[in-house]
């Protein structure tokens, strides 16, 4: 299994120049590529060949006048940006026949001056000192290791983000290394209030990073609106805002990381509801909210990390009525507004909090549950057992709001 660490590196002045000289060959090849391409679809013609870009864009182009200083920086990063190219294409094909999973992609993109900036070397391109890694015709870069790499990676990618902080992301083979095994399943329900309640009944509040610098993060967009693009103060406001994005960024990342391997540490099977978060970001009052407490990496980081530790990862569909059935005995409970936090079940009298119920439903609907009293194992979460507007005339539930509780 391929995995990736990312370090931060510290080049020197003269370091940093090379390097923006590489980012600035690397985008040049690409863009003329891909301009190249662009045309040659527009009169009806295939895509040309990799090997034969390759020749154009970086062997001849070399000899021409206006692009002999693509020979100033290393030819590896050089042709990896070609392969990135066909790869960008490959994925876009297949993604228009109908033959690639998830979201449709799009076609690959002109890389701009102002953006995140990035370079690949594969093997012969770099060397892995104690304190420092070589890049070819950049030179040793001082690295921190925060961590140690595991074996000799195949790649490096030097990175330059829009903040201006340098990494180097490794590309290693790691071995799928199991976890010994627990009894314990976990069902997640993902909220705003609470970022995640598990069916355990521990409740976890994210950081909110971007709700307290929202204040700040706001004056520097308005700040950096009011300035003339292009200019020395325009830049200087620009890497303000990218730094604190930045920052925020981390911090979530940080919650996320080690929530996720928490999670997966102590628990065999784990269960999420299917979020839909790219439709609930069109919701635009929500979308902040959404974005700050970053749903999609946490699905993405625990799928990642339970194929890594031979961990069960599930996710369940969103139409599962799960905050809405009894946990304990499987009853219907009519539409409970987004208000009510706390129920009880006239069933069979138990109180429940909204969130702990829906996430031990959310592991039920896994088919994984520690508690199946009175519910003969797997219960069928089928919308069939009755129309919404029965099941909420019925006087069945009592629904108590906090407000009724307190
Ligand atoms: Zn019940």
């Amino acid at each position: 299994m391929k995995a990736r660490y990312r370090y931060r590196c510290y080049p020197t002045k003269c370091q940093q120049l090379a390097l923006s000289k590489l980012f600035g060959c690397v985008r040049r090849v690409w863009n003329d590529t891909l301009a190249y391409c662009i045309e040659e679809y527009k009169v009806g013609n295939k895509k040309p060949k990799n090997a034969d870009l390759q020749k154009r864009f970086i062997t001849q182009a070399k000899k021409t006048k206006d692009r002999e200083w693509l020979k100033e920086v290393s030819n590896i990063p050089l042709q990896q940006s070609l392969n990135d190219l066909e790869q960008a294409y490959q994925n876009f094909f297949k993604s228009c026949k109908g033959q690639r999973k998830g979201k449709p992609v799009r076609p690959p993109k002109f890389k701009k001056r102002r953006a995140k900036q990035s370079a690949r070397f594969r093997q012969g391109g770099f060397k892995v000192h104690e304190n420092s890694v070589y890049l070819a015709k950049v030179g040793k870069l001082k690295i921190v290791w925060s961590r140690e790499l595991p074996v000799a990676p195949s790649s490096v990618t030097v990175i330059r983000d829009s903040a201006g902080r340098y990494f180097l992301s490794f590309v290693v083979e790691i071995a799928l290394d199991s976890l010994p095994e627990t009894n314990s399943n976990v069902g997640i329900d993902l909220g705003i209030k609470t970022f995640a309640t598990l069916s355990n009944g521990e409740k976890i509040d994210a950081p909110k990073p971007l709700k307290k610098s929202i204040q700040r993060l706001r004056r520097l967009s308005k700040n950096l609106s009011k300035k003339t693009r292009g200019s020395k103060r325009y830049e200087r406001a620009r890497i303000r805002k990218a730094k604190l994005q930045a920052k925020l960024k981390d911090t979530r990342g940080d919650f996320l990381h080690k929530l996720s391997t928490q999670i997966i540490n102590e628990n065999q099977v784990i269960v999420l509801e299917d979020l839909n978060v790219s439709g609930m970001m069109k919701n635009r009052k929500l979308s902040r909210a959404i974005s700050d407490l970053g749903w999609r990496q946490f699905r993405t980081l625990l799928e990642a990390k339970a194929a890594k530790y031979g961990r069960e990862f599930q996710v369940i569909s969103r139409w599962e009525p799960t905050s809405k059935v009894c946990s304990f005995c499987g009853k219907r409970a009519g539409k409970l507004d987004l208000s009510i936090r706390e129920w009880i079940c006239l069933n069979c009298e138990t109180t429940h909090d909204r969130d702990i119920n829906a996430a031990k439903n959310i592991l039920v609907a896994g088919g994984h549950s520690d508690t199946l009293n009175g519910r003969g194992g797997k219960r069928q979460t089928s919308v069939k057992e009755a129309a919404p507007c029965e099941t909420s005339t019925r006087p069945e539930f009592i629904q108590l709001s906090i407000n009724e509780i307190a």
